[in-house]
């Protein structure tokens, strides 16, 4: 099966800010990334604020162009955004973030909004229009008395469902969803998380699912790939993230996780800097907070190697592990 998305040696470069006496600075917000998605699967896109997942969303779906490498949706080059051929892949591709508040429009009922895309995309009668928003409407749990309200009289709850139907409207086959559940209640998370894995199954939706929420990650993701300063450092099967993490990064980011029934075992805290685009540390950027790190991780960029268990790694001590076994 070929995949929904996929990404080859993706970059995304931007100029900083310079100042009066300071050289125009370039920021690498995404470096160097591959990935793929199938059909029915979630990938899930986990790490920090600063590592880039949010600039990698964008350029997945075009809205950001990508300084080098190449985006293929559908077997086909990902089009120039705005040109006619994106506006007709665009329409197969949404994307929902945090705030349902800023993605709804408070004068509009939600009926109304969730009819928005299909008919600027023109797809079908109004009849079936009608239709389609009754049955995507059902499809998130949405009450057939919150269709004739607007925004402000949901919770962020429902708001968010009716943000997600309008996105499940046109039948898209690959979702985006860039901390879809951050801004609400822990209790809601989880329903809203059971909305998005109905959907999925249902629909065979595609899903990339940008996150710094492990345990909401946890419930939803097939595969995760770990981003660190732009850089994807680890990906693998989510259970073997979960079960068995081997680059340091991970291996913190995973520890402070709770899982229900397991004491946490030895919580590795994170100490430093969080990551910041805009003073990149040489070498293996983890380097200056790592707790294992060697001399060679100041000078050398550790490469993401593939090895057992479907799993990459950047890491030169986990390359070396691999090495000797090998
Ligand atoms: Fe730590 Fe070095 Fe591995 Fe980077 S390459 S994660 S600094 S051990
Ligand atoms: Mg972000």
């Amino acid at each position: 099966m070929s995949p929904i998305i996929e990404a080859n040696n993706v970059s995304r470069t931007y100029a900083g800010h310079g100042g009066l006496f300071r050289p125009k600075s370039y920021v690498r917000a995404v470096e160097d990334v591959s990935l793929s998605v199938e059909q029915g699967e979630t990938l899930a896109v986990i790490g920090e604020s600063g590592s880039g997942k949010s600039t990698l969303g964008q350029v997945l779906l075009g809205l950001a162009p990508a300084s080098a490498g190449d985006v293929r949706f559908r077997d086909a080059a990902l089009s120039p955004a705005g040109s006619r051929q994106w506006r007709e892949q665009r329409a197969e591709m949404q994307l929902i973030y945090q705030d349902p508040l800023a993605a709804l429009d408070p004068r509009l009922t939600i009926a109304e909004q969730i009819r928005e895309p299909l008919d600027i995309h023109q797809i079908g009668t109004p009849e079936e229009r009608a239709q389609r928003v009754d049955e995507v409407a059902r499809d998130v749990g949405l009450q057939p008395v919150h269709l004739s309200r607007r925004p402000h009289e949901l919770s962020g709850g429902q708001r968010q469902r009716a943000v997600i139907a309008r996105a499940m409207a046109s039948k898209p086959v690959l979702l985006v969803c860039d901390e879809p559940v951050s801004a609400l209640d822990v209790s809601i998370q989880a329903q809203v998380i059971n909305t998005f894995r109905r959907l999925q199954r249902m629909s065979g939706v595609a899903m990339v699912f940008i996150s710094h929420d492990l345990k909401v990650v946890r419930n939803i993701a097939h595969r995760v790939a770990v981003m660190y300063l732009g850089r994807i450092v680890e990906e693998a099967p989510a259970d073997v993230i979960f079960a068995n993490p081997q680059h340091p990064y991970t291996k913190a980011l995973v520890s402070s996780v709770p899982i229900p029934g397991k004491p946490l075992g030895d919580r590795v805290i994170l100490q430093g800097e969080p990551p910041n685009p805009a003073a990149r540390p040489s070498g293996c950027a983890f380097h200056p907070r790592c707790p294992v790190a060697v001399a060679q991780c100041r000078t050398s960029v550790p490469e993401l190697h593939s090895n057992a268990e479907h799993r990459r790694v950047a890491c030169h001590l986990v390359a070396e592990v691999r090495g000797a076994a090998a």
